[in-house]
């Protein structure tokens, strides 16, 4: 469907609301500039939402409307945040033990950094699908949890090292498992490739295996890369997503051209490979929604870190961290597909917090504003299959936000509420 057929359905269904009674208990935002990324679309209208779903856009407040109103004048929405590459038990630092979270806390803390969403690409498998049940039953609040609830690996191969996962030696193997997810509505599968890496890994042949086998229970792919023949190996066995960058070289522009071609997309994870270099020369880890979101001594942690860096420590992760950049802007030039992912609960990473400094890093590298906000908006919500904007139809997830993003995308930052299935939670920074 072209965007502007979407646009004008979406136009008529708001015309058609106005003539409809409406019925109280609804939220009715107010005044604000609706920025929808899905279309490009900055428009001052009233957007009226009922529990789970955006149901009208009005130019003209409906006469009838007798539900709450929330001004927001001067105030911008975008369409809630999604972590595509999450791990939910926490945040890890170093100096300093586990600051132990979980699925259901982690949901609930990522939310006031805006995140409606978030897909925890493996953990423990029965916590994260209890959780998951929990939320679904609306027992418990926060993001969305969607997930891999495992990780699929060679016998040996990474994730193991971690904790208990789901290993694939042979097809037998691999069929069993994917079933098994399947039926336990896995959101996602992921798939471990680490060729030519200490550890153990799936060989192509099996990957491409495993690929098919999700594809018939109609179940994306994800696959963990970590260096340039396994992003090979995803594209021959048409995995639908790579997560990381290639550690042992730069991602050339004749193999981004390949992966946009082939309609893979990548999360690249930026934030976990660079911020822990990053933290260092700048004022990062004094925001005030980093304060708010993460135990003290996590933050610590880093302080204590960075002062104890060497010369020679700082010097190589500036060089690792300048390949990374160089991948993401052949990727970008190629128009790649690229989705917002932390990898948090890994070091350099604060849960809720990483998403906008992701954000920051793939503007830097070249996205614009509106680009780089659908890779953490509309494009996640296309790959889960939910409606990508601020569309009648589609979820009622936004953040408001003091500040215009499209101006500059560390306004993301300045967060002013958040409406979550019909919550309202009003940010006290
Ligand atoms: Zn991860």
């Amino acid at each position: 469907m072209s965007k502007r057929l979407v646009t004008s359905i979406t136009l008529a269904l708001g015309m058609w609301m106005t003539s409809q009674p409406v019925i109280a208990q609804q939220i009715l935002l107010t005044n604000g500039v609706l920025l929808d990324p899905n279309n490009q679309s900055a428009r001052k209208q009233h957007l009226l939402m009922d529990n789970d779903q955006i149901i009208g856009r009005f130019d003209v407040i409906p006469e009838d409307f007798s539900g709450k109103r929330v001004d927001i004048s001067n105030k911008y929405v975008i369409p809630g945040l999604i972590d595509m590459h999450t791990h939910t038990f926490g945040n890890r630092a170093p100096n300093t033990n586990t600051e132990n979270m979980g699925p259901s806390t982690t949901a609930q803390v990522v939310q006031h950094a805006g995140v409606t969403g978030l897909v925890d690409l493996f953990g423990n498998e029965q916590t994260l699908f209890e959780h998951r049940r929990l939320q679904q039953q609306g027992l418990i609040g926060g993001a969305d949890i969607y997930t891999s609830l495992s990780c699929l690996t060679a016998p040996g191969g990474h994730c193991s090292q971690f904790g208990e996962t789901r290993t694939i030696a042979n097809e037998e193997e691999a069929a069993k498992h994917i079933s098994e997810l399947a039926q336990k509505q896995a959101d996602v599968i992921k798939l471990v490739s680490t060729l030519g890496g200490r550890l153990p890994s799936l060989s192509p042949q099996l990957l491409k295996f495993s690929v098919a086998q999700a594809h018939k229970y109609r179940l994306k792919v994800i696959v963990h890369v970590h260096t340039l023949a396994d992003v090979e190996s995803a594209i021959a066995a048409k995995a639908d997503a790579i997560t990381h960058l290639p550690d042992d070289g730069v991602v050339s522009k004749s193999l981004a051209q390949r992966l946009s071609k082939h309609g893979v997309i990548v999360i690249p994870t930026l934030a976990c490979d660079t911020d822990e270099y990053e933290f260092l020369f700048s004022d990062v880890l004094d925001s005030n929604l980093v304060k708010k979101l993460t135990a003290p001594r996590v933050i610590e942690g880093y302080r204590h870190q960075a002062a104890q860096m060497t010369s020679e420590q700082k010097h190589k992760a500036q060089q690792r961290t300048l390949k990374y950049y160089q991948s993401i802007k052949n990727l970008i030039a190629a128009d790649v597909v690229l989705l917002t992912g932390t990898d948090a609960g890994n070091y350099g990473t604060l849960q809720g917090f990483s998403l906008h400094r992701e954000l920051l890093k793939f503007a830097a590298a070249g996205l614009t504003p509106w680009q780089a906000l659908a890779s953490a908006t509309s494009e996640p919500r296309r790959f889960l299959g939910k409606p990508p904007g601020l569309e009648v139809g589609a979820q009622s997830s936004v953040v408001i936000l003091n500040h215009s993003p499209i101006e500059n995308i560390i306004n993301t930052q300045t967060i002013h509420a958040v409406l979550h299935k019909g919550k309202y939670i009003e940010n006290k920074l």
